[in-house]
């Protein structure tokens, strides 16, 4: 049982880690593209999710600047 609860810290940390140096993810709407197709097929317009970055910040990039900030 301990070396379960070890292995979710490690994975947990190994996570986070990633979060730091990789913040930044590709939005799952528009596949990074900063673009989404309207309803009709027809226009492109930006993305209303990333609001056209294409891009989005992790979950857990936002749990550590949350930390920093109460620190
Ligand atoms: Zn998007």
């Amino acid at each position: 049982m301990a070396v379960l609860v070890v292995a979710g810290l490690l994975l947990t940390g190994l996570y986070l880690l990633a979060c730091a140096v990789w913040p930044y993810a590709n939005c799952d709407r528009c596949d990074g593209s900063g673009k989404s197709r309207s309803p009709s097929g027809k226009k492109f317009r930006n993305c209303p999710r990333c609001k056209g970055a294409g891009r989005r910040e992790r979950l857990g990039r936002r749990l550590l600047n949350h930390t920093n900030k109460t620190r």
